[in-house]
């Protein structure tokens, strides 16, 4: 199908980044060529459009005073992108060769080779594998009270109780955040004893709006029939004893999968999987550039995926014009 052809920058994701790097590449007339993701899968978020396509109010996106919905959002972003003639391949990448340029990217057995590749595969927050974990529209509680991102979503609790799972920095991070907003954070650890640093955990202790449910697992989050998170069941992971500890939000923080399983091998990579870059997106293989989530082990925004997204298109402009 694309047999003859090497394209001056392929783009591998269509979040913020990919989106942002799509709408540079195009305004630079590099003509870029994108493989999008495909049809998403829900919780897992892959699919085009990426994270923001399973959850519901991003207010903090600039250039929306009232903020904006996620899928709409995306939509905008995509349609931006196609104004400046990006070519979209709605699908996912199988298989990579970074090897030798030009880059190979197979979709199935279709082979797309670029001089440029552009890698804005995201980051995968891990859930606990609850059904209410799903989106609304499946029928679970996603983006109503369910969410794995507390900077995102804190706000909405203003006031109320709610619970963050998991017992890492993460976790740690997210409850202290929690506590500008909610008046009760009740961290939920399956066992007696934190993983996260030590300077993490002191500050855990010693925030009074922080309390600690040891030994328990969430078994439901209820109640989807009423469209909100209520209450959550627990066991105890020693008695298998159940609980019921009433909260209006849950906040999953046990950690993010970074979406790199295709590169491994290609490309240098960190000790947790993300993609290794420089501070102007490089990775350890020239022309080949990392931007948002699947190399951000920090900030993980739409604002800062973008804005990465911006600058890997305006290297890979810059190293085109280079070799021109
Ligand atoms: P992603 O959005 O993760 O997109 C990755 C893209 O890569 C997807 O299109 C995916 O399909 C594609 N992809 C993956 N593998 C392949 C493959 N093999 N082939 C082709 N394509 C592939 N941030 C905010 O700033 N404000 C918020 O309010 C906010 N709310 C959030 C709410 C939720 C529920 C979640 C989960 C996240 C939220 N975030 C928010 C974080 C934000 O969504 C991410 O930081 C941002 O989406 C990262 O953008 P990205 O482009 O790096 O990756
Ligand atoms: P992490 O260290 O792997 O911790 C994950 C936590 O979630 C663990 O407590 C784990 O429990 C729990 N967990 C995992 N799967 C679970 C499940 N299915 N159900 C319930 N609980 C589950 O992940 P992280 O907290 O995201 O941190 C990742 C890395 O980033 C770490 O190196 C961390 O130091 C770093 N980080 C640093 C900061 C900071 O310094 N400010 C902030 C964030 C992250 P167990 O303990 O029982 O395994």
């Amino acid at each position: 199908m694309d047999r003859g052809t090497i394209h001056k920058v392929i783009i591998i994701g269509s979040g913020p980044a990919g989106y942002t790097a799509a709408l540079y590449a195009g305004r630079a007339n590099l003509a870029p060529l994108m493989i999008d993701g495909g049809v998403g899968r829900g919780q897992e978020m892959l699919g085009a459009g990426g994270q923001l396509m399973i959850t519901t109010e991003v207010e903090n996106y600039p250039g929306f005073e009232h903020g904006i919905q996620g899928p709409d959002l995306m939509l905008v972003m995509r349609k931006q992108a196609l104004r400046f003639g990006v070519q979209i391949v709605e699908d996912l990448v199988s298989r990579v060769d970074f090897s030798v340029r030009p880059f190979k990217v197979w979709v199935g057995e279709t082979l797309y080779e670029a001089q440029t590749v552009i890698i804005a595969t995201g980051a995968s927050a891990k859930w606990i594998g609850l059904p209410e974990e799903r989106p609304a529209w499946e029928g679970g509680l996603g983006g109503r009270g369910v969410s794995a991102c507390a900077t995102c979503d804190g706000f909405f609790f203003k006031g109320k109780e709610v619970a963050v799972v998991g017992g890492g920095d993460t976790a740690m991070e997210e409850a202290i955040y929690l506590t500008n907003h909610a008046s009760k954070v009740h961290v939920v650890h399956r066992r007696d004893v934190l993983r996260a640093s030590q300077i993490m955990q002191k500050r855990a202790f010693n925030n009074p709006k922080i309390s600690f449910v040891w030994d328990s697992a969430v078994e439901h989050i209820n109640d989807p029939a009423a469209g909100r998170v209520s209450s959550l069941t627990l066991r105890n992971t020693s008695t298998g004893e159940l609980s019921d500890l009433p909260v209006q939000g849950i906040f999953v923080a046990i950690g993010h999968t970074p979406n790199t399983n295709l590169f491994v091998g290609q490309l240098e990579l960190d000790e947790t999987g993300y993609i290794k870059t420089t501070h102007d997106v490089r990775t350890s293989v020239h022309g080949v550039f990392a931007a948002g989530d699947v190399q951000d082990t920090e900030y993980r925004q739409a604002i800062t995926a973008a804005g990465s997204g911006c600058m890997a298109a305006i290297q890979a402009e810059r190293l085109l014009e280079e070799e021109a």
